[in-house]
């Protein structure tokens, strides 16, 4: 499992793009590629990613993850649709999201492009998942649980044959979301401040805690406030390295094999 962070911002940072990650697994049917999440600014970020193949972008993953229905995690769908469309992509593409999933997708990309859909020169399949439930993701094993955010937000864990992979959305981890993470070896924690208390969103100790508790040997942190990042990052780093996660603050464009 090879996962590429595409974006490590919140929502509305001017300096780093929405948080997005770019998966590789290894699943039943072979090879398999999944993003997970892409806001407002993630679309255009996938398509700059060096650390992703060019050849691969143009092509576009098998699936969408979309943890919740707020602007920073999918408002950038228009944008990657359009784009794997200009590049003659024929392959069905799966979205997944929550419940609400397929009129909330339409909307959106009806409201950028009223004819894209229509047009587009692939299938566009969209699969509603609720929290609890296992499913199959383009071959990998797929789980949801419902986060502590301000609106209904799915943790998704991912896994292949080998490895698993926590990735939060936003949102604290609920008691749902501890047993969703036990096991994985990669944790991706929404972690918008410092301290636990912060309304619908995580912080660095909860993802600190929440590592611990699931021995994941890897962590990784974002959707950091921007002030905090820009004036608390090094003192972050620090806190994240002595628990053992030295690359636990991703810039855009690093790569985490766990
Ligand atoms: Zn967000
Ligand atoms: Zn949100």
């Amino acid at each position: 499992m090879r996962v590429t962070f595409v974006g490590v911002g919140e929502a509305f940072d001017e300096a780093l793009a929405n948080t997005s990650l770019f998966v590789e697994a290894r699943g039943a049917g072979g090879r398999a590629t999944v993003l997970l999440d892409c806001g407002f600014t993630a679309g255009a970020a996938f398509f700059a990613c060096p650390a992703i193949d060019a050849r691969e972008r143009e092509a576009g993953p098998d699936a969408v993850w979309i943890s919740h229905f707020h602007g920073d995690h999918f408002f950038g769908l228009p944008y990657l649709l359009a784009r794997w469309h200009e590049a003659g992509r024929d392959r069905p593409l799966a979205v997944f999201g929550g419940p609400g999933a397929g009129d909330t997708v339409a909307t959106v990309v009806d409201a950028a492009y009223p004819r894209l859909r229509a047009k587009l020169g692939f299938a566009l399949d969209v699969r509603e998942v609720a929290p609890g439930g296992a499913f199959d993701l383009a071959g990998l094993a797929g789980r949801a649980a419902a986060t502590g955010h301000g609106v209904p937000c799915l943790a998704l864990r991912l896994a292949d044959g080998e490895r698993a992979l926590y990735y939060s959305g936003d949102g604290p981890p609920t008691p749902a979301c501890r047993e969703l993470a036990m096991g994985c070896d990669l944790i991706v924690q929404e972690a918008y401040g410092l301290a636990p208390g912060i309304p619908g969103h995580g912080s660095l100790e909860e993802a600190l805690d929440l590592a611990r508790l699931s021995g994941a040997t890897a962590l990784a942190v974002v959707h950091v406030r921007r002030e905090l990042r820009r004036e608390r990052g090094q003192d972050i780093r620090r806190l994240l390295a002595a628990a053992g996660h030295p690359s636990g603050l991703p810039e855009p464009g690093a790569v985490i094999a766990p």
